[in-house]
């Protein structure tokens, strides 16, 4: 049985202390609330006081992006140890924005989402098509691809270890959510490339997370469908109060 797991992305939103500030807020919140796994993806400068703010709460941190090497001379980056040395359990990798404005490529991604496996930190891979994309009729050439680039060389066991964030581009902060069907019919077939690519029992048990414009009003309609496991929430996470109600939803 694959879990569901509500994810937040708060982008380059929040200094440490308006951080800590939600979490706290939020804790209290979600407080039995284990139907479902709770991560918040917070800037790398709150990490540290994050992971202490959410102690006990089964709530889980993790980073917005991530280095695939160990250590070196890589100006300005972040290594998968030193997220894991302070308690960071997932890594956000492949979103949209840092494919567009960072020019990230599939290749490059596939080192991270290595790289935080071989680390013990479960990759939130991000995927999804352009609106030109889905109106030429290339929404599931799209996503397989960089499924296939981003997934690439993973055993089986490895594969059921990443979560998959389905975000298309044309629904992030745009408020233009896909309907409940549309995504459904996306996530599967998102799952049957998985079921190519690792066989029919490991893509069963893969969280796949829509993501693009999520909020309470839509949330319970979009989790509700089969192939959608939870979501990656960006806007709506920046609350306590509204991200509560979508783990609630979820
Ligand atoms: P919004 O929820 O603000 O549309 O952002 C989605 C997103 O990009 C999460 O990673």
């Amino acid at each position: 049985m694959r879990k569901t797991i509500v994810a937040g992305n708060w982008k380059m939103n929040k200094t440490n202390s308006e951080s800590v500030e939600m979490l706290t807020e939020l804790k209290e919140l979600v407080k039995g609330m284990n139907n479902v796994g709770i991560v918040l993806g917070v800037p790398f400068t709150a990490l540290s006081d994050a992971v202490k703010a959410v102690e006990g709460s089964g709530i889980e941190i993790a980073a917005q992006n991530m280095n695939p090497n160990e250590s070196g001379a890589f100006t300005g980056e972040i290594a998968p140890s030193m997220l894991t040395s302070i308690g960071v359990k997932y890594v956000i990798l492949g979103h949209s924005e840092r494919r567009e404005y960072y020019k990230e490529c599939d290749e490059f991604i596939n080192e991270k989402v290595k790289a935080a496996l071989k680390n013990g930190l479960t990759p939130i891979l991000c995927i999804g098509e352009k609106l030109e994309d889905r109106e030429s009729g290339k929404t599931d050439e799209v996503n397989e691809k960089q499924l296939r680039g981003g997934m690439a060389g993973l055993t089986a066991e490895e594969a059921a270890k990443v979560v998959v964030a389905y975000e298309p581009v044309w629904a992030i902060g745009t408020g233009k959510t896909a309907t409940p069907e549309m995504a459904q019919e996306t996530h599967k077939a998102i799952r049957n490339f998985l079921a190519d690519m690792f066989g029919a029992e490991v893509a069963e048990e893969i969280t796949i997370q829509y993501g693009g414009s999520m909020k309470p009003a839509n949330a319970a309609e979009l989790m509700g469908q089969t192939d959608i496991d939870g979501g990656l929430v960006g806007g709506a996470s920046l609350e306590a109060s509204s991200f509560s109600k979508i783990v609630e939803a979820g």
